[in-house]
């Protein structure tokens, strides 16, 4: 800790202080013992529950507030995510609300004093038939509507992009043609979590690891009170954004949520010389690459067609993944997978999140992020810090309440999906 009990600042000038005098680093966040009451609960140490607490102190001065996990911070799908950041959605209300998240990313290392690594790469949704080349050519026009630099380019353009591609006629899937959004691109997601929980820490949350949820209390029609295996909190605000984990916290209080979890699997290679700038989509070939700054790529794919809670990975997703993969960019069938894992997709029927408030006072939902929520993060923190603070929805939220299942105003996002799902 620096002398006044906060994190130290990561700075060039403290970097080399240290080296010099040998101090080492604090931790990046602290341990607290469980308070008997706090104003806000957030339940979940994603990049939601960490962005939602940071927020609420930085923008609106409400830091008694407490994130608890059963496990660990970025343990959900927060740590397994392949950290694709993108606003190139299909309709208005999601292009809008990505293009948010976009931009507080961009700015994100400073705000937190944290380097998360962002790097813009240019993202290529590729077609391989007219139904796929159709959506493309739509989702670029409401791009451009809302002034998203997103445009439909041909196979030359793509093969300047991606040499190593085949972009050739004889491909057993052809590609047509790609959407390709120049703003897209990847981030660190473990220094997105760690950067949040830090600088959240600093400003008076209290983050509380291995702390599960086991009962939320209610008194007439709001919350009272959470439960958890190291004692009861009373509390008059409580968020849920537990993701994969969102049903079994809202059943607590007998909210009912469209949300089916479904596992989903990823990859990465050994790290090899740096050649794959853009990310790449297929969503008729189930997957999608990038390559780290270290040189590594990481495979994507579909959600696993079953719902579950297991968190394995399977053979049949990496045999799978391989044939597809090599189908895109041959060159690569020497490289060695280094190692596969699972997190857990919390699904909705128009693959649009569900956000905001509840019928029951003072139970919060921002869930179902199903395989798209990491880039969310920013902005749905800074929505729900402010939905919590002003006790109203935020414009930049309205569409994506619970109510629009009983509505039927759905935000069908399918078609924007990274892969087919
Ligand atoms: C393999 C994979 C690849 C993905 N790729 C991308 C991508 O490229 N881009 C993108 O935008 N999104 C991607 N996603 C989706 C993204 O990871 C998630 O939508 C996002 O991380 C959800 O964040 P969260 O903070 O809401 O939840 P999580 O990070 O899942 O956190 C929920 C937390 O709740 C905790 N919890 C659950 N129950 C309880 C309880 N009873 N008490 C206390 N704590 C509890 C869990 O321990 C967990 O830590 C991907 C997901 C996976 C699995």
């Amino acid at each position: 800790m620096s002398t006044n009990g906060l994190p130290a600042k990561f700075s060039a000038w403290n970097l080399f202080r240290r080296g010099l005098t040998g101090e080492s680093w604090p931790p990046v966040w602290r341990s607290h013992d469980l308070e008997g009451s706090y104003d806000v609960v957030v339940i979940g140490a994603g990049v939601h529950g960490l962005a939602t607490a940071y927020y609420l102190a930085k923008n609106h001065g409400i830091n008694r507030v407490a994130v608890l996990d059963k496990g660990y911070v970025g343990g959900g799908g927060s740590g397994r995510n392949t950290a694709i950041v993108r606003s190139n959605y299909l309709t208005a209300e999601g292009v809008q609300f990505y293009d948010r998240s976009v931009k507080l990313y961009q700015s994100l290392a400073v705000d937190l004093n944290f380097n998360v690594m962002f790097s813009r790469r240019g993202h290529l949704t590729l077609a391989h038939n007219d139904g796929s080349l159709r959506t493309m050519r739509w989702r670029a026009e409401v791009n451009k509507l809302q002034g998203i630099d997103s445009e439909v380019i041909g196979p030359d353009e793509i093969k300047a992009l991606v040499p190593e591609m085949d972009t050739s006629t004889s491909a057993r899937y052809p590609i047509l043609g790609a959407l390709y959004h120049p703003p897209g691109g990847i981030v660190r997601h473990d220094a997105v979590n760690w950067g949040y929980a830090r600088a959240a820490d600093a400003r008076g949350v209290h983050i509380h690891q291995n702390t599960e949820v086991i009962d939320i209390e209610t008194s007439g029609d709001r919350v009272t009170a959470v439960k958890t295996n190291r004692g009861s909190i009373a509390t008059p605000v409580v968020v849920n954004c537990t993701a994969g984990w969102a049903t079994t916290i809202a059943d607590m209080v007998g909210v009912r949520l469209p949300i089916i979890t479904h596992p989903l699997q990823a990859a990465v290679t050994e790290p090899v010389k740096f050649f794959l700038h853009a990310v790449v989509v297929s969503g008729s070939l189930h997957v999608y690459v990038s390559q780290t700054e270290r040189g590594e790529l990481v495979f994507g794919a579909s959600v696993d067609p079953y719902a579950s809670y297991s968190m394995r990975g399977s053979l049949e997703f990496t045999e799978e993944l391989a044939g597809h993969v090599l189908e895109l960019i041959p060159s690569i069938s020497k490289m060695r997978l280094l190692r596969q894992w699972a997190g857990l997709c919390d699904m909705t029927p128009d693959y649009s999140p569900i956000m905001g408030f509840t019928a029951v006072g003072g139970f919060l939902v921002d869930v179902g992020w199903g395989t798209y929520g990491f880039k969310a993060g920013p902005v749905a923190g800074e929505a729900m810090a402010e939905a919590i603070a002003t006790n109203k929805t935020p414009e930049i939220i309205s569409s994506f309440g619970l109510d629009r299942f009983q509505s039927g105003q759905l935000v069908g996002e399918k078609g924007a999906a990274s892969v087919g799902h």
